[in-house]
């Protein structure tokens, strides 16, 4: 017998309350036992994403609900812009070209962060229909200025669609305030349940522009008309709708702002904990990066070997990089229900694995930074 730590950013831990809920009996979805649920949750996520539009929701990932954006707003030829620095941005755009979207992409090179001033600068060249954002890069660790973006997307009269897949309920997304018109998630991160259940937050703008692309399961007007009836058009995974309410309102008991200061802590603490190892970080050192951190494995070792050793040793999944960075970087998730505890594991057990493997690390040192960094100062002035 071993025990199993899920330390991946995403899937990520879910509360046993949550577990439970979604162990509950099927309930029938047009029954007076699941509308009070689909109810709470549907005003639950518009609290999550800040929003007074309507939240869609689909049984799918969140890749899903990405799939419903680019249905629902391009039609063949029309222009798009895509600002790429990683694993998901790549998807954007692969999706918008399956799409026949007329696709300009700014690329950066993965683990950099965009900049709001390129932005403006490639949308000078070429105007966009919709300008196509990832908050947090979970292939690098990068979490990017959205708000920033979104100002100057706006300004060249642009929509603004934005991947919040492993951002939301971890970093502040203020999808109202910043004018974002469309936010897409997914259940396995930051909202603590299972795989399954996509979500997208969709501005009347954004409705107004649809394409002419096919569609039918994720068509949005559909999913809205019968939302708004609390009559799902399909049959809805139940039971992780049930799940859902259930850790959307532990999470909105905790509060958001406070969240997203634990985010922020389990952030500091988990690169204090990699830099006391000796390692280099890959994700940047800063209080954004409060969803993954990635760090480059030492000269000589494949980060591979890491991720299989804390497997082996200790039961604890990790993540590997994704693209060119596999081998080369390795992923501490902390998002969702994380606490410190759940940081200085993982910091222990590479610490032990890097020491079989043959690494310089100096011993017994990083527990005590990570668990020092997460007690410092508050995480927000
Ligand atoms: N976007 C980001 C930033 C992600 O982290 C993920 C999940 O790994 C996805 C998109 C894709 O979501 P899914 O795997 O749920 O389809």
């Amino acid at each position: 017998m071993q025990k199993r730590y899920l330390f991946t950013p995403g899937p990520t831990p879910v509360p046993p309350e949550v577990l439970e809920a979604v162990g509950a009996p099927v309930v029938h979805h047009r029954s007076p036992d699941f509308k009070p649920v689909y109810e709470r949750v549907l005003a639950r996520l518009r609290e999550v994403c800040r929003t007074e539009s309507d939240v869609l929701l689909f049984a799918a990932s969140g890749t899903g609900a990405f799939e419903s954006a680019v249905a629902n707003l391009v039609s063949p030829g029309e222009p798009h812009l895509v600002v790429s620095a990683g694993n998901f941005g790549e998807r954007w755009a692969a999706m918008l070209a399956a799409y026949g979207a007329d696709l300009d992409v700014l690329r950066y090179a993965w683990g950099e962060t965009p900049a709001a001033g390129d932005l403006r600068a490639r949308l000078q060249e070429r105007e966009a229909k919709a300008v196509w954002l990832v908050h947090s890069e979970t292939s690098t660790g990068v979490v990017a200025d959205v708000r920033e973006l979104a100002a100057a997307a706006k300004e060249a009269g642009s929509l603004v669609v934005v991947d919040a897949v492993s951002s939301l309920g971890a970093v502040p997304c203020e999808t109202d305030a910043w004018g974002l018109d469309v936010v897409v998630s997914g259940s396995q991160k930051a909202l603590m349940c299972p795989p399954g259940l996509g979500l997208a937050a969709v501005s009347e703008p954004a409705l107004a522009a649809a394409g002419s692309s096919p569609r039918f399961y994720f068509d949005w007007q559909r999913t809205r008309r019968a939302q708004r009836k609390l009559d799902a058009p399909f049959t809805p995974p139940v039971s992780l709708v049930a799940g859902l309410d259930v850790a959307l309102g532990l999470l909105l008991e905790e509060g958001l702002e406070a969240a997203f200061e634990r985010h922020v802590r389990l952030g500091r603490a988990a690169r204090a904990g990699v830099k006391a190892l000796g390692l280099e970080l890959f994700s940047p050192d800063e209080d954004r990066s409060a969803v993954v951190t990635a760090v480059r494995a030492p000269e000589g070792i494949d980060s591979g070997a890491i991720v299989q050793g804390v497997r082996d040793r200790f039961g604890i999944t990790i993540a590997n990089g994704q693209g060119d960075l596999k081998g080369r970087i390795f992923r501490l998730g902390h998002i969702g229900w994380f606490d410190v505890f759940d940081i200085v594991t993982q910091i222990a057990a590479v610490e032990l694995v890097l020491a079989d493997l043959g690494a310089a690390v100096e011993r017994g040192v990083a527990v005590t930074a990570a668990l020092e960094a997460f007690a410092a100062a508050p995480a927000r002035a």
